[in-house]
């Protein structure tokens, strides 16, 4: 559910009509629903409620300051991947104790950084990451919390760019080898072992990949506590799927994904941690553009919009499908028409969807990319030198600009030309 109604003819993010909101930013931006996140957060909270649990918001899906710092008050933990993740985390409020830090080429300087800024574990992902990170805690005298990320080799059944669970993917240690990298661990100074950490890939539409995954875990953290590690928590990754296409079947609820935890691993007696990304905002966040142009083609005709792979790469890179509706509503009996739907950069492969049946438009109206919210903002660029899509939050019937768009000339004043030239 999600707070992006149609009233009285219109497109309204919460109170807002989209509409107004657009003649005073400019097309395109991203705009956020603030109660359609913070209740998804809170869902899956609320399905942890079972036991002792963190739910730490995966932050690389969309890391706005004021996002950010809606879920911290929350008392959201945050899953970061990257120093500049954990000075956004820190920076909005979260506290040390509720970061965990993912991601497979961890430097030596942002290990640092964590360690002395406070980090509640590292999720590591390498026997060299974990040397590294024993060698850094032990030149700062300070102790590293970590939990190694297993691959589990199981099949998400998801697009191949965001399965991250089968052994031939670069993420984790495999689980074979699982006992022997923990006693590695054991060994090194500098590191405290908490927990196991997994996480299998994103856009997962089912359960079952989670419970094969989630059974492993257990199984091995039975095995692990045996030769005398303490496992006190188990990190199980994010990887909720949302509907992005209305004919899909839904994907399974934060509620029943929160059972299946406890019922794989809720007699461990760990804390549970979960790190979601895309379920918290993908469909809390909508892409609004603009028609530039429409063009009748070969056999086919274009609809030319202001945004671009650029603001957007989702259906570039993954083939990802997004709903496309428009701002005012099309009345009950306008006809439908195929258009190929595209924006102004120059490649091909900048093409958001083929044959799209759309209610007539003209140009100078307003569309809207539903599901954008997640993997949107966080992958934008300036490619063809256009500026970086803004952001715009709203809540109730306000709203407020959260990242401004460049000017043309902020965007040139970046470079610097050396004196020598
Ligand atoms: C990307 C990622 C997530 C979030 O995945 P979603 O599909 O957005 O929920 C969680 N944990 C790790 C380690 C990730 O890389």
């Amino acid at each position: 559910m999600d707070h992006f109604l149609y009233k009285d003819g219109q497109l309204f993010a919460e109170g807002v009509p989209v509409a107004e909101i657009a003649a005073e930013v400019g097309t395109p931006f991203y705009l956020y629903s603030l109660n359609t996140f913070l209740r998804h957060f809170r869902l899956f909270d609320e399905a942890l409620n079972w036991g002792p649990h963190l739910v730490c918001y995966a932050m690389k899906a969309a890391s706005n300051q004021a996002i950010l710092s809606a879920l911290a008050k929350e008392g959201a933990g945050m899953d970061v991947v990257s120093g500049g993740e954990y000075a956004r985390a820190v920076a909005a409020g979260v506290p040390g104790d509720r970061i965990v830090f993912s991601g497979v080429g961890k430097t030596q300087d942002e290990i640092r950084a964590a360690l002395t800024g406070g980090i509640r574990q590292f999720n590591v992902e390498s026997e060299p990451e974990m040397r590294a990170i024993s060698e850094v805690a032990v030149s700062l005298g300070i102790e590293a919390p970590i939990a190694i990320r297993v691959n589990p080799d199981v099949d998400a059944k998801t697009h191949a760019k965001i399965a991250t669970g089968k052994s031939e993917n670069k993420f984790g240690i495999p689980i074979a080898r699982a006992r022997e990298v923990y006693a590695e661990a054991a060994a090194l100074p500098g590191l405290r072992v908490v927990g196991i950490d997994v996480h299998i890939g994103s856009q997962l539409t089912q359960l079952e990949p989670f419970e094969q995954a989630y059974k492993k875990v257990a199984e091995l953290t039975e095995v692990l506590r045996a030769d005398g590690h303490g496992i006190t928590r188990l990190d199980l990754g994010g990887g909720l799927g949302i509907p992005y296409a209305r004919s899909n079947e839904a994907p399974p609820l934060p509620a029943d994904y929160g059972a299946l935890i406890e019922r794989t691993v809720g007699h461990l007696g760990c804390e549970i941690e979960i790190e979601p990304g895309r379920l918290v905002v993908g469909n809390a966040g909508i892409l609004v553009t603009r028609v530039i142009y429409l063009k009748e083609g070969e056999g086919r005709d274009f609809l030319i919009l202001d945004a671009a792979m650029n603001d957007l790469i989702r259906p570039a890179m993954y083939e990802a499908h997004h709903e496309i509706v428009p701002v005012i509503e099309a009345g009950v009996a306008a006809e439908l028409k195929p258009y190929d739907i595209v924006g102004p950069v120059c490649e091909s492969g900048d093409t958001f969807a083929k044959g799209r049946l759309m209610p007539p438009l003209v140009a100078g109206d307003l569309v809207a990319f539903r599901s954008a919210g997640a993997y949107g903002a966080v992958m934008a660029s300036e490619y063809n030198s256009r500026p970086l899509v803004p952001e715009v939050l709203a809540s109730g019937d306000q709203f407020a600009v959260i990242r401004a768009r460049p000017s043309f000339d902020e965007m040139i004043k970046r470079d610097t030309i050396p004196e020598w030239l």
